[in-house]
């Protein structure tokens, strides 16, 4: 089992730990799971009215829920939530009590349960990668990052002509 990120979400994590620097945050993973790989494509940044603390972080439901379904239809392959992060402080790189409730939710939408990484800057961004199975089992699996490694197909685009078969669809259902 291991975990693969495009180009654009391991920088939308280092982008989002960056901006809130002095408290934790944290995002949520659109993605899919290929032969017991997990291809992050999409890091879904927490949402404006998140909660951000030093020592706690809560998403921003509306938003995410609303961001993901935008970011998701723009891509071919149906794209789903695979898995989350977030930041802790210092070097704590386990899950809190919280985060075990969190991570159960996550676990239980999936048949292959879910992924959760843990970031801590101590003084060097590190990402600890998780997977978390159900009901709440963890086990550290190992990541890489590249645009390269992952199949052509999970990063296409809709096509204006797959569009227009959707659009055309759509008013014919009507
Ligand atoms: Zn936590």
């Amino acid at each position: 089992m291991e975990v693969v990120f495009s180009d654009r979400a391991y920088t939308a994590i280092l982008a989002e730990t960056t901006e809130k620097i002095k408290t934790e945050t944290g995002g949520l993973f659109l993605g899919t799971v290929i032969d017991e790989t997990y291809y992050v494509i999409e890091a879904i940044d927490p949402g404006i009215n998140s909660i951000f603390q030093v020592y706690y972080f809560e998403y921003d439901q509306k938003y995410t829920e609303h961001l993901i379904n935008k970011i998701a239809n723009l891509y071919q392959f149906k794209l789903e939530l695979i898995g989350l992060w977030h930041r802790h402080p210092g070097s704590l790189d386990t899950f809190s009590g919280t985060d075990d409730k969190t991570n159960t939710k996550y676990a239980a939408m999936r048949e292959q349960g879910a992924i959760s990484a843990l970031v801590n800057i101590d003084p060097e961004f590190r990402l600890t990668m998780y997977h978390v199975s159900s009901p709440c089992e963890y086990q550290k699996i190992h990541y890489e990052v590249g645009d390269n490694l992952i199949p052509e197909v999970l990063l296409k685009y809709k096509s204006p002509l797959r569009y227009k078969r959707i659009m055309e669809k759509m008013l014919s259902e009507e």
